[in-house]
């Protein structure tokens, strides 16, 4: 029997999402004034390190408020490999999110963000390991790509390329390839398939920007010799922002939400730390700019805008910015006729959003839909307002794609809103919307980016944008504006939103694995969702020969665009024991659409969408299991609770609070999820309960929690002291420590053959003492490193028994490892 229902959702608005991520900028008086000093100013400091939060704010903030340098942080990975405190979004949808925690924090710091194409693969111990998984020279080519791009002066390296193994192996490779790239950027032989875009570049000198913290103690900081260190003092209080540098700062770390890095700012004097490293050598320690012009004299032809822009700045009009107008117009003419582009352009986009800013010109290219489909019509309108005395006209505009519409040459006149609405055809090969470095497959530790102009860059590129040319002073300046798309929220007010490209139909399946523990058939669901009105087509599901499906695919219609449709499948799996791919595919009128579509949605971010193949894993195992019930406290949030319904348990979600000896009666075992003894406080005074549990004869199993803010010392009933012990090499050797123990021979017999296949790492934080009562059955170790032997703790409590495991389950039940349903079937029915 064909299934096929409709669920009349539509969806294209969600509602919780807020906008206040993305408004556009409305500088003020003050903001003027700090762009013109910013725009004087022709210097620029590149911060380096690993990943997104590894950062010094305040240090960046200094640079780019105090000091009006151009700053940037070169995060060579979007921080994929980390855990998320917001959400259930991990690996490269994580990597979206704190791509755009990057972003904003930017936006509040003042500096610039830039990636390279390493892959946050998890934790790694050294940079000889990282450096293997990264492809070296890949990651090396994007850092000179990126200082030849900048064209910094300054280099500064947040870790220290010297102290190998005593940090994650991603930081120390990050300050190694930094001053590998320092002494190769202006090398015209090294990775000269650059140069048809860039030229060489030699920074003027690299620091460290060492702190207490590397030197294990503020003790021994103190006492350490400082002769090669700049001290800065970056306390600075913005008058006209009423801020300190700090407050800047924290406010800027706050964005990094994922990893709860919400931060208070500190006002006052406070030091930071540069430790020379290479280059020209420093005669006064405190101007890190020493040699370095970095007034309008630094260019050929500079000598002039200067002049125009120094008094610009001398004489701003807070009451009026629009009295520079005449002056700035002067300048971005002179601007033009630089012939060094790399200052010119920068120098062209800083001088474009000063003249409009001063004029009070708002300009903006609303579309009326959120997600388009190739081929189809979006109106746009139009939006041109100048809030000034300055006479000025709009003379024509040009849309992307499309070309160039002339029209009647309109005046702007001072507060006078001039609108209009145009019609954009988008091509029928219009690229989806989607984050450019998730469009082809990668390595394990490289995304896969083809067109070199486009490595680095951080956001999603969206090319949909209407040029609005404005004559002011005799002079045409072109400003572009992306479209977007907007709309009022009754609660939240103006909302913005991007305006994606997205397939004409997207498919997805229900869960990302399908466990088969037995020969019986299951259900698996398909949704279809239409990107357009009236579509209509086949679904289908892709597997393997030895695997069957019913029906062979479902027809469906769908009326409007945002609408869903539940399409279900019979599948039986194979007789052997295998681990298959099932596609779900969507064919309209001969086009074959395989993609789905994942939105992400936070107050603190740009909304995200993210296609990618719509595919699971199906997974024909024989795990015996004794069909124990279940109870499951969460902690941070892992899908464990998920992928043990799958393998045929019984599992119920309980609160914390609602703990007790009658509520625990009718369960067999109790797990804690990931981190529950971290984040969950119930767990302080519900112990006791959960031990008697065991006590009385049942099983409790406990999943790692990291070292800091424990709710309970006493989170075991016998002593153990967690410690920052891994093993991150996934597929290190596994050795039986208690060969014979129940846990490693009932009902599954576990073999080595169990512990390959694992992702990422095999465990975190593993107890390194723990009392006698404890046996501990597996030893492993990364190489070069001493046994790690508490990766896997059971004691007998009462008539029960406890479990304490470090390993990664959280990872690698949904991602179908076999061996990793075997053991933990043995876990729960241990005492059976
Ligand atoms: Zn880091």
């Amino acid at each position: 029997m064909q299934k096929l229902y409709k669920s009349s959702v539509f969806i294209f608005l969600l509602s919780f999402q807020i906008g206040f991520a993305q408004q556009p900028v409305k500088p003020n008086s003050v903001d003027i004034y700090h762009q013109i000093q910013k725009l004087n100013f022709l210097g620029s400091v590149l911060y380096i390190a690993a990943h997104p939060d590894d950062e010094n704010t305040r240090l960046i903030s200094y640079l780019s408020n105090d000091k009006k340098a151009r700053t940037a942080y070169l995060s060579l990975t979007r921080g994929d490999g980390g855990q998320n405190l917001i959400g259930t979004e991990l690996r490269e949808l994580l990597g979206v999110i704190r791509t755009q925690e990057l972003i904003e924090a930017r936006k509040i710091d003042g500096g610039e963000q830039f990636f390279s194409r390493a892959n946050d693969f998890g934790f790694s111990k050294n940079p000889a390991e990282t450096l293997e998984i990264w492809d070296k020279n890949q990651v090396l080519s994007d850092v000179v790509w990126a200082i030849r791009k900048f064209q910094p002066d300054i280099i500064i390296n947040r870790f220290d390329h010297r102290s190998p193994g005593t940090t994650h192996g991603h930081h120390t490779a990050s300050a190694m390839l930094s001053l590998e790239a320092f002494d190769l950027a202006n090398n015209k032989n090294t990775f000269p398939e650059q140069l048809k875009f860039v030229t060489t570049w030699q920074p003027k000198r690299v620091f460290f920007n060492t702190s207490w913290w590397f030197y294990g103690s503020k003790e021994k900081f103190d006492k350490a010799d400082k002769s090669n260190q700049t001290q800065l003092q970056i306390g600075t209080y913005y008058q006209s922002l009423g801020k300190s540098n700090q407050e800047i700062a924290a406010l800027s770390r706050s964005r990094h939400q994922s990893q709860g890095f919400g931060s208070t700012g500190t006002r006052g004097e406070e030091d930071e730390y540069l430790e020379f490293l290479k280059g020209e050598k420093l005669n006064d320690k405190n101007n890190i700019f020493e040699g370095i012009d970095t007034s309008w004299n630094r260019i050929q032809g500079g000598k002039a805008i200067g002049d125009i822009l120094y008094s610009v700045e001398k004489n701003f009009d807070f009451k009026n910015p629009s009295i520079s107008i005449p002056e700035l117009v002067k300048a971005y003419n002179l601007i033009q006729n630089l012939s060094d582009n790399h200052w010119k352009s920068i120098k062209t986009e800083e001088i474009k959003k000063i003249i409009s800013a001063c004029a009070g010109l708002y300009l903006e290219a609303v579309a009326d839909v959120q997600e388009a489909t190739p081929g189809s019509t979006v109106k746009v309108k139009l939006e041109a307002i100048n809030r000034s005395s300055i006479p000025m006209t709009l003379n024509s505009f040009q849309t992307v794609p499309s070309v160039m519409t002339t029209m009647e040459i309109t005046d702007l006149k001072n507060n006078k809103s001039v609108s209009k609405t145009v019609e954009l055809e988008l091509p029928i090969d219009s690229n989806y919307t989607n984050a450019y470095w998730l469009n082809e497959n990668g390595t394990d530790g490289m995304y896969r980016v083809d067109n070199q102009l486009n490595i680095g860059l951080p956001d999603v590129l969206r090319d949909i944008a209407v040029t609005f040319f404005i004559e002011i002073q005799g002079t045409v300046i072109p400003f572009e504006r992306k479209v977007i798309y907007k709309y009022n929220d009754d609660v939240k007010g103006e909302v913005y939103q991007p305006l994606d490209i997205v397939p004409v139909a997207t498919s997805s399946i229900a869960e990302k694995v399908y466990i088969f523990n037995n020969d019986r058939t299951k259900a698996i669901t398909v949704k279809v969702k239409a990107g357009k009105d009236k579509i209509s087509g086949n679904v289908k599901l892709q597997l393997p020969e030895n695997w069957s499906v019913s029906p062979s695919e479902i027809p469906f219609s769908l009326d409007r665009k945002g609408e869903e449709v539940m399409a279900v499948f019979n599948v039986s799996p194979s007789r052997e024991i295998s681990e298959v791919e099932i596609k779900s595919i969507v064919t309209i009128d001969n086009q074959t659409l395989d993609k789905q579509k994942i939105d992400i949605n936070y107050p603190h971010i740009y909304k995200q969408m993210v296609l990618k193949p719509s595919v699971a894993k199906a997974i024909r195992l024989k795990i015996k299991t004794k069909n124990e019930k279940i109870a499951y406290i969460m902690g941070a949030g892992d899908e464990i609770p998920k992928s043990l319904q799958q393998m045929g348990y019984q599992v119920e979600i309980i609160k914390p609070e609602n703990i007790s000896a009658e509520r625990l009666n009718p369960f067999d075992v109790v797990i804690t999820g990931i981190r529950a003894y971290n984040v969950v406080n119930a767990l302080a005074y519900k112990q006791k309960t959960l031990l008697d549990f065991v006590k009385n004869g049942k099983t409790m199993i406990v999943q790692y929690n990291t070292l800091d803010d424990l709710v309970s010392k006493e989170m075991s009933p016998y002593p153990l002291k967690i410690s920052r012990d891994r093993v991150t090499e996934e597929d290190a050797e596994v050795r039986f420590l208690a060969p014979n123990h129940p846990i490693l021979n009932y009902p599954n017999k576990i073999t080595a053959e169990d512990f390959k296949g694992w992702k990422q790492e095999q465990g975190l934080y593993y107890p390194s003492e723990w009392d006698s009562a404890f046996t501990p059955v597996l030893s492993a170790n990364d190489t070069g490193e001493k046994p790690k032997d508490g990766a896997l703790l059971v004691a007998k409590y009462g008539k029960g028994n406890y479990i304490y495991t470090g390993l990664s389950f959280f990872r690698e039940l949904p991602e179908g490892v076999p061996g990793a349903f075997r053991l933990i079937a043995n876990m729960i029915a241990i005492g059976k």
